[in-house]
């Protein structure tokens, strides 16, 4: 079975962002990054220090590469779970055999769903995407 564009560019994405917060785990930090001062410096992960407003470097210190695993982890089992299957519908020309969503098909939804649509949205994946 030939994957759709966006379910394809949502895996690619996954893996991606995995790699690259796997390689940014990997360094062996001298400073660990931490919480950002009162005054808004922080070390971020390449070891930079960075002068941010708080809230820019709350942000670089929340959402580093354990957050991406994570989500990473979170989402692959969300796709899991909507993965396609086939079911007698409607393709948009009459009756016939289409893909739908295991979990939350219907049979005038074709494959993928608005779940994994979205998803893939997440990461960028637009119709024009392709
Ligand atoms: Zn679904």
């Amino acid at each position: 079975m030939v994957e759709h564009p966006a379910v394809d560019f949502l895996r690619q994405a996954h893996s991606r962002a995995e790699g690259l917060a796997r390689a940014a785990h990997s360094y062996k930090l001298v400073a660990a990054p931490g919480s950002p001062s009162p005054d808004g410096w922080v070390v971020d992960e390449a070891l930079c220090l960075l002068k941010a407003g708080a809230p820019t470097a709350e942000f670089i210190v929340g959402y580093g590469p354990s957050t991406v695993l994570r989500r990473v982890g979170v989402e692959r089992r969300i796709l899991a779970e909507h993965k396609p299957v086939e079911a007698v519908g409607y393709d948009g020309y009459g009756v016939a055999v289409i893909d739908t969503c295991d979990l939350c098909g219907s049979q005038y939804a074709p494959y993928p769903c608005r779940t994994v649509l979205l998803l893939a949205a997440g990461w960028g994946w637009t119709e024009g995407s392709e």
